[in-house]
């Protein structure tokens, strides 16, 4: 069958892991990519300039011409109205396939997806091994309604999937990597994943929806985890195919066993040895995991702290560390000698300008932070944070439709629903933060302690001096990640502009 793969943004994981899976089975493979510059969903969000390069329509007629049997969506809640504009379109001249929806959105709320003129599959959980029985069927003739985990139309009316837990965690492939080559230089930039599931179900997150979807069903540990040496064997291969220079895993932790850690970090810097990127949580940063990381290259640690309020942090969020073992996972960052970054979250409910402060305080002298990066909060569909939300009044069924629907502002911009005023504020904390790698300790304190930072208040254009620090921070921190994907940005507008820009993988 042929099947095209519609990604937005950035490479889609997911995508590349299912390309695998579908080309192993003799199926012909492609992505349609549409760079959605300025609204891409993952690094900027300035509505004019998105306006301004927009070139969806050509991905629309790319996909039209390859004519596909299937056109398969990984979907999450901020590209869900895209992937339902890109069908809608795409049927207006071509009406020859038909559309698989899967990821994280349709299997939150998979009532509300399947119910749309523009789906007529959906995949809930894990997508391999239904996605490959679904195409096994459509080729031969067969029936639908015996691949787990799948939800079909017949005769206007809606199949619901038979939920199966699918633990394919440890076998999951290597990811395809040759439907990207034309957009994204895999050799400046590997982006893979070795595990599923987290070490925390955190209420804003999606792995808190999906610890509880598949905790009647599921047997072993939240987190299942490639073998070391199944991810050493993937790096020294895609080292050498591509001639690599660095390698980001994106994992939401690296790992949830110690074990996993110590022989990853022995083997990788001898059998691998190119700088790296993980994401961490702070309470694996305890005790010596820093300096493992350091000794085995690591270049930069992503470490997710979300707040310093710890009663928002435990009620609120759901976490389990203290204030004192985030300061101490700090520490030994900076003991280690490992360039980190910080990810908060701006518009938590309980969290007070006091809150703020005192994280801009804490984080201020630590000589290597060379990010704190801000997300604003994004209510994500039937996580705990949006039942709470509920319950409380925050939101009402009208933010809870629009959240279902994919129509709330994005994280990047300013988030779900909050007053005008509030955001502001906040807005004044966003541009401190983003200030926070290059700005000396004692400057920033005489800013927060006199008042001054105040006047950012009044700022027209808060959002676009944001982005201009945070072009400039990450040159002179040196921010491999962050200035890879500006040079990568600032080409893919030069070829937009020169109308050079690919649309369909080769
Ligand atoms: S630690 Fe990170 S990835 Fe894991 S549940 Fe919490 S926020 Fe999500």
């Amino acid at each position: 069958m042929k099947v095209i793969f519609p990604v937005m943004g950035a490479e889609n994981i997911s995508v590349s892991y299912m390309v695998t899976v579908c080309k192993s089975l003799g199926h012909s493979v492609k992505v349609a990519f549409d760079r959605a510059l300025f609204d891409d969903k993952q690094y900027f969000s300035i509505g004019f300039l998105a306006k301004l390069f927009d070139k969806k329509q050509q991905v629309i007629e790319g996909i039209i011409k390859e004519k596909p049997d299937v056109i398969a969506l990984s979907v999450f809640s901020d590209n869900y109205q895209w992937s339902l504009d890109l069908v809608r379109r795409v049927k207006e001249k071509y009406q020859d396939f038909v559309t698989v929806w899967g990821g994280i959105h349709p299997t939150s709320v998979p009532e509300e997806v399947i119910q749309r003129d523009e789906v007529d599959f959906l995949i809930e959980g894990d997508g391999e091994l239904p996605m490959t029985k679904l195409l096994h069927a459509l080729e031969n003739g067969k029936k639908f309604k015996d691949i787990p985990n799948l939800w079909f139309k017949k005769d206007g009316e809606v199949h619901p999937g038979k939920h199966v837990f699918l633990n394919d965690g440890p076998n999951f492939p290597v990811p395809d990597k040759q439907v990207f080559e034309s957009f994204i230089p895999i050799e400046e930039y590997y982006l893979t994943v070795t595990n599923k599931g987290c070490i925390q179900k955190c209420s804003f997150c999606s792995e808190n929806f999906k610890f509880d979807y598949e905790s009647e069903l599921r047997e072993g540990p939240f987190i299942r985890e490639k073998s070391v040496s199944a991810v050493i064997d993937e790096l020294r291969e895609m080292k050498q195919k591509y001639n690599l220079k660095y390698v980001d895993i994106k994992n939401n932790v690296l790992s949830g066993s110690n074990k996993w850690i110590k022989e990853f970090c022995e083997k990788y810097p001898k059998q691998v040895g190119l700088p790296f990127r993980v994401m961490v949580q702070p309470l694996q940063l305890q005790t010596d995991y820093a300096f493992l990381l350091k000794k085995a290259n690591c270049h930069h640690v992503q470490m997710g702290i979300e707040s310093f309020n710890p009663k928002v942090r435990k009620e609120v969020l759901l976490r389990d560390e203290t204030t004192e073992q985030v300061i101490k996972a700090l520490d030994n960052l900076e003991k280690a000698g490992i360039n980190f970054s910080a990810d908060l979250i701006l518009g938590l409910p309980g969290e007070s300008e006091e809150d703020l402060i005192f994280a801009l305080k804490t984080l201020s002298p630590r000589k290597h932070l060379i990010r704190a990066s801000i997300f604003w909060l994004q209510y994500a569909p039937k996580v705990d944070i949006t039942n709470q939300a509920l319950k409380q009044g925050f939101i009402g069924e009208k933010e809870e439709e629009l959240i279902n629907k994919g129509l709330q502002d994005n994280y990047l911009s300013t988030g779900s629903a909050m007053e005008a005023e509030r955001k502001r504020i906040l807005k004044t904390y966003h541009i401190m933060f983003r200030l926070l790698p290059i700005v000396p300790h004692k400057i920033m304190m005489w800013f927060l302690d006199s008042g001054v930072y105040r006047v950012f208040r009044y700022l027209p254009f808060q959002i676009a001096f944001i982005i201009a620090i945070d072009v400039f921070v990450s040159y002179v921190r040196k921010d491999y990640y962050a200035k890879w994907i500006m040079k990568w940005y600032v080409k893919q507008v030069v070829k937009n502009i020169f109308g050079r820009t690919k649309f369909i993988s080769s």
